[in-house]
């Protein structure tokens, strides 16, 4: 099943044409969101996923307040890596134990904002970040909750920018040290609880081996260390799994999401401990899209340009990654060209997608830039003092 679909040569996204939801007059670009998908998106992955299981979702990739509103009613907490993250959480109405805190890089001031708002989990990843932990859990007589997050060292097929599991990443606590960093949280029990172990082995896992192996060599570490600790209780297995950019092929990726959950169930059954998850872009990466106005389409040579006032300063996964997105126009045309869709900043770098066969497109046409709705929003910028885009959330 597809999301984006034309029907009497008009692009549809599920029940409604697409067109339907752009302003009048328009201004500027659109995301746009789809809420009745998310929120079945969202209970599908807490029904699938073991029972008892406790999910946060990453709310670094859409921190949208309609969309933070939908994951909450489906019962997800939210996985922060910033001060920012965690205030927006509160604001919109997540109870501080809803909420962990994750990220390599945390503050002196961060660090003690979480640990005075008494969030769940603070997500360490260094021995000098659980020392300064430490220090300040100390100095304001609090006995935050922590987990380590562990680097099992292992390798998952992904682009190279987004997988964070291995040793030479920045991410985690490789196993060699976390013997001393068990140490020193044994002798500053007074100022710290051990509740978990976490693992996030990075994004856009579409094979589940990798995943498997990690989850496994984690658990033994788990049980090892909670011999010593019975405050661990807490097995967090991150988030990590792909969407299909290609095809929105839903089928397979709740196929993809059982077996996932069945990994994890059969992994850690006899660990007895409670199961956390951090899913950012398989909940929320299919339910937006970019909608866009050409301006110019052009021949330089053989190729053909297809010119939209939005670009990489909007959506800056291709730049970024090299991403594919599909690229529709709204209006389907007998007559299909191959195009390179792109923006208007001044680098080459400026595309949406490469020789790209889509409907015949004229000026003044709208297009759409399917599956944004994970990294895409968040990470827009200023660069060329391009006006940002809209967001729209479709409620029902
Ligand atoms: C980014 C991130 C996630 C979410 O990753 P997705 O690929 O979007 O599911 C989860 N946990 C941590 C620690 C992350 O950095």
């Amino acid at each position: 099943m597809q999301l984006l679909t034309y029907k009497d040569q008009e692009l549809y996204f599920l029940d409604r044409p697409v067109k339907s939801y752009l302003p009048q007059p328009y201004q500027n670009p659109v995301y746009l969101y789809h809420g009745p998908f998310l929120k079945s998106r969202g209970e599908f992955y807490q029904r699938t996923l073991p029972q008892g299981m406790k999910s946060f979702f990453a709310m670094k990739s859409n921190h949208n307040v309609q969309v933070l509103k939908v994951l909450k009613d489906c019962g997800f907490g939210v996985d922060a890596v910033s001060q920012g993250e965690i205030e927006w959480a509160l604001k919109i109405g997540f109870q501080p134990q809803e909420i962990i805190f994750s990220g390599v890089g945390k503050t002196k001031k961060e660090l003690e904002y979480a640990i005075q708002n008494k969030i769940f989990q603070i997500n360490i990843e260094s021995l000098p970040e659980l020392l300064r932990v430490i220090e300040i859990a100390k100095s304001l007589q609090q006995r935050p909750q922590i987990g380590l997050r562990v680097n099992p060292d292992i390798s998952i097929e992904s682009h190279p920018y987004i997988s964070t599991g291995l040793k030479e990443n920045k991410f985690g606590i490789d196993f060699l040290q976390l013997t001393e960093v068990v140490e020193v949280i044994e002798k500053n029990s007074e100022a710290v609880e051990f509740k978990g172990l976490s693992v996030h082995l990075g994004s856009q896992m579409l094979e589940l081996e990798g995943f498997q192996e990690g989850l496994k060599i984690v658990s033994q570490k788990w049980s090892m260390i909670q011999k010593k600790f019975s405050t661990l209780t807490r097995l967090d297995v991150g988030g990590g799994l792909g969407i299909d950019y290609h095809k929105q092929d839903l089928n397979y990726e709740q196929e993809l999401l059982k077996k996932y959950s069945q990994i994890i169930t059969q992994v850690t059954q006899n660990l007895g401990c409670e199961l956390m998850s951090e899913p950012g872009r398989w909940l929320v990466g299919h339910s937006g899209v970019l909608l866009a106005e050409v301006q110019y389409v052009k021949s330089q040579g053989e190729k053909k340009f297809i010119i939209v006032d939005s670009g990489m300063n909007h959506l800056m996964r291709p730049c970024l990654y090299g991403a594919y997105h599909q690229v529709f126009n709204l209006n389907e045309r007998q007559i299909k060209v191959t195009y390179d869709v792109v923006g208007p900043i001044c680098e080459s770098s400026d595309f949406f997608a490469k020789n790209h066969l889509l409907s015949e497109t004229l000026q003044g046409d709208y297009i759409a830039v399917a599956d944004v709705g994970a990294y895409g929003f968040v990470m827009k910028s200023d660069y060329n003092l391009q006006t940002a885009p809209t967001e729209i959330f479709i409620d029902t």
